[in-house]
């Protein structure tokens, strides 16, 4: 079975039924990160359309700034919700420093909520990599997903030391930082993900539906030079011993 561990299924908006069909039609098993509380209610409505689709919750860098309600508040949501995401930091993309301090704010609270309940975590790493390895490590967890990690070297080995997974995302085959993390993730640390339509129209100007994630995996068989079956083999495992994880 393909899985997909880190998409967007509500950017997909009025194709958003093509994109569950096409779901469905090739069995992916889909992560479906969510941007806020909105974004995980829509989530877990287009959960009820398919039995591939998981709906985590989490609160995103570039929505923390708008979030208004009270940390309690999110709770619920961290309790209900088996894997949490997409939670993090992200200081290249957005531009307001201001705004930095509430993103760590709602990050590390739902971190350590989650950490507590030894929940799945997907986490956004970009040019916060050192900041949110020393989250983690400060916990000692590891039942994390670094997902599309593009920061330097030095640091995704700390992360590997520690035992995290890893995703590799649409850009392979298209970027040599992406071809050089996935040289170094352990084969028994990789996942693999879409992050949506629009991560692919940045690459390359094409939308991306979710079956994209075959091609994903096609080239990463390649690149590893495995065959795809063993690569599929390969990838469930990992998911199977990530949710298995006691600690
Ligand atoms: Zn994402």
């Amino acid at each position: 079975m393909y899985i997909d561990c880190h998409t967007h299924l509500d950017f997909f908006e009025e194709n958003i039924d093509k994109a569950i069909e096409d779901i469905n039609k090739n069995k992916i098993l889909t992560l479906a990160n969510s941007m806020d509380i909105e974004s995980y209610i829509q989530n877990k409505e287009y959960s009820k359309m398919s039995k591939f689709i998981k709906p985590c919750f989490g609160v995103h860098p570039w929505k923390a700034a708008e979030y208004k309600g009270s940390l309690e508040e999110l709770i619920p949501y961290i309790e209900e919700s088996e894997i949490i995401g997409e939670i993090g930091l992200d200081y290249l993309w957005v531009e307001d420093r201001s705004t930095f301090h509430i993103q760590r704010k709602i990050f590390n609270f739902i971190l350590e909520e989650s950490i507590k309940r030894n929940k799945i975590i997907n986490l956004h790493t970009k040019d916060a990599e050192e900041e949110i390895y020393n989250a983690l490590k400060k916990f000692n967890y590891n039942k994390a997903i670094i997902h599309w990690y593009s920061g330097d070297i030095e640091t995704l080995e700390k992360y590997i030391k520690l035992g995290c997974y890893f995703t590799i995302s649409v850009d392979v085959g298209y970027s040599e930082k992406t071809n050089e993390v996935l040289r170094k993730i352990p084969m028994n640390k990789l996942l693999l993900e879409t992050d949506g339509p629009t991560a692919l129209e940045w690459v390359n100007g094409e939308y991306g539906y979710p079956s994209e994630i075959k091609r994903v995996y096609e080239s990463v068989a390649e690149f590893k030079n495995i065959a795809l079956n063993d690569l599929i083999n390969i990838i469930e495992n990992n998911f199977k011993r990530l949710f298995s994880k006691d600690s």
